[in-house]
């Protein structure tokens, strides 16, 4: 069968193989600690599920507005307010299929063959693929620990060129878990008002923060920055509502009518019960929030002591989130190598940082019980001790 040329332009993802690999094994009986987790380990809250089932009893269980619940966008553009002190009304927001689908709506309205898109590296896997698959050409910054894996104003002012139309900004970060400070954030937001090019903030994990760490929008810094900005969340990692398939897009209107009029032709509307969840979540209380939060801090901090003293793992302590992202350089080993060698050997699952751009490290998340962190971390300290000093 002769499939489309952009097929051929879309690579595999590199994790596949390790996270069936393990899943093979942990079939088998193998006991394997597996910190390769994208998502929280908690059931979502349960007045979250209560509003949904309500929903479902309801009736609410036909078609829906193309661009969400108009009750939902009210919420969202009130939350955005709230939180972020950024003006948006019901018709600046899209609620979407995750906010994966809210960055590939974004992706199809608005880049074209000859368009560049700035992605800091280590990035989120689909980031570039998503701007492959548009026709668009995908520019990559590589960064490094010097700078907490961040893009710097200058890194970012250099890779503009008369093509690039968008900047991608993920703060806190998955892979890293690094968050961007306010002084970073209004260097960047000066650079792009500058040039006069656009950012997408991918927020998703905003309220993941631990030791004191604040989230700044980049739109809130100023009107010029707003107006260039659009914001990417949803529900997925605050709440552990991954499975929903819910997230949201807020930004110009005739970008928003652009995305819903995509939407229209593609999926339609997420599931119009599942809407009413998300309602109760931003209009619940937010306690849920706070204890999931506690949980992964108590975890950073036993995850982070364990993996920095191991002597040929060197990691930086990341603010947001709930991975850690250790340089594996002094190993001699791949991450690729690294990640198959310690699943194989000593049954640990991690995700090797070539996923992200990164080949000298390793993402381990620490969205997993307390037990098998400890577990994992003595497995691990083996492998590394044996792999240095041979
Ligand atoms: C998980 C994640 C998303 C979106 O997840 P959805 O499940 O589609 O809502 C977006 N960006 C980053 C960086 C993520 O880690």
């Amino acid at each position: 069968m002769k499939l489309a040329n952009r097929v051929d332009q879309v690579k595999p993802s590199v994790t596949l193989a390790i996270s069936a690999k393990a899943k093979a094994m942990k079939a088998e009986g193998i006991d394997v600690c597996s910190f390769s987790a994208g998502e929280p380990d908690f059931d979502t809250p349960a007045h979250i599920k209560a509003a949904a089932q309500k929903a479902l009893d309801e009736g609410k269980t036909k078609y829906g507005p193309a661009a969400g619940e108009p009750k939902l966008r009210e919420v969202i553009a009130h939350k955005l307010k709230r939180d972020l002190n950024l003006d948006y009304k019901s018709e600046n927001v899209i609620v979407t299929n995750g906010g994966k689908h809210s960055l590939f709506n974004l992706m199809m309205a608005l880049i074209e063959p000859g368009d560049e898109v700035i992605i800091p590296a280590p990035y989120w896997v689909s980031y570039p693929e998503m701007v492959t698959i548009a026709g668009g050409t995908p520019v990559i910054v590589t960064t490094d620990a010097s700078t907490g894996y961040k893009i710097t104003a200058e890194q970012l002012r250099q890779s503009i060129t008369p093509k690039t139309k968008l900047f991608v900004l993920n703060s806190p970060s998955n892979p890293t878990g690094m968050v961007y400070s306010p002084g970073e954030i209004e260097a960047l937001a000066k650079v792009i008002v500058e040039a006069d090019i656009l950012v997408v903030s991918d927020e998703i994990y905003e309220k993941l923060l631990y030791d004191g760490a604040k989230h700044i929008s980049i739109g809130s810094l100023g009107t010029e920055i707003f107006s260039r900005t659009i914001i990417s969340n949803g529900f997925a990692k605050g709440y552990s509502m991954t499975g929903w398939r819910l997230g949201y897009l807020a930004g110009p209107v005739d970008l928003i009518k652009a995305t819903s009029n995509i939407q229209s032709h593609s999926t339609s509307n997420v599931c119009t019960f599942a809407q009413y969840g998300a309602i109760a979540a931003l209009e619940g209380s937010q306690d849920c929030v706070e204890e999931m939060r506690q949980a992964f801090a108590k975890r950073r901090e036993v995850m982070f002591a364990r993996i920095n003293s191991i002597p040929g793992l060197s990691c930086e302590k990341p603010d947001g989130a709930f991975y850690l992202f250790p340089s594996i350089s002094e190993t001699g080993l791949k991450s690729l190598e690294f990640c198959s060698k310690l699943l194989e050997e000593y049954q640990v699952a991690s995700i090797p940082g070539t996923a992200f751009g990164a080949d000298n490290n390793i993402r381990f998340s620490y969205a997993t019980d307390m037990t098998t962190i400890e577990k994992g971390m003595d497995r691990l300290e083996k492998f590394v001790r044996l792999a240095v000093s041979s």
